[in-house]
């Protein structure tokens, strides 16, 4: 994958990633569906990030593990930030131009309301799965 650039909608800032994984990611959890209204479809971006704007960030210190950043000026989610290993998630939507998209994993499948489910056939974690899965990250 080269590397893409993309902006959030007013401009103030630019992100550039040098390596994002085609095979994307649902959240269901609640704290997502609250962040964005909806379920969180976003693609992992590594630390190979550059940031243009910074100043126009606000971090959300959304839990003990991870942040979650927006641009002050026009309200575009721009990422969700582990804190220890410092990787980023984005939402896919972000970026025009990536190929191979697929949705490769459901997060948080025992927390997906009732009112809507994706035909994809994906991989699926329940809480408890993660929580398993990823204590040593969090
Ligand atoms: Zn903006
Ligand atoms: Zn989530």
């Amino acid at each position: 994958m080269l590397s893409t650039e993309t902006r959030c909608l007013c401009g103030a800032v630019t992100i550039t990633v040098k390596e994002i994984n085609p095979r994307f990611t649902v959240c269901h959890c609640e704290s997502c569906r609250a962040w964005g209204g909806a379920p969180f479809f976003a693609v992992q971006c590594g630390t190979k990030v550059n940031i243009e704007g910074a100043e126009n960030i606000k971090m959300y210190d959304s839990s003990s593990w991870a942040s979650r950043g927006f641009c002050t000026e026009c309200g575009t989610h721009l990422f969700f930030k582990f804190k220890g290993s410092g990787e980023y998630n984005m939402p896919v939507g972000l970026f025009r131009d990536i190929k191979g998209l697929e949705m490769d994993m459901q997060y948080f499948s025992d927390q997906r309301p009732s009112y809507y489910c994706f035909s994809n056939k994906t991989k699926e974690m329940t809480r408890a799965e993660i929580m398993d899965h990823f204590s040593s990250k969090i």
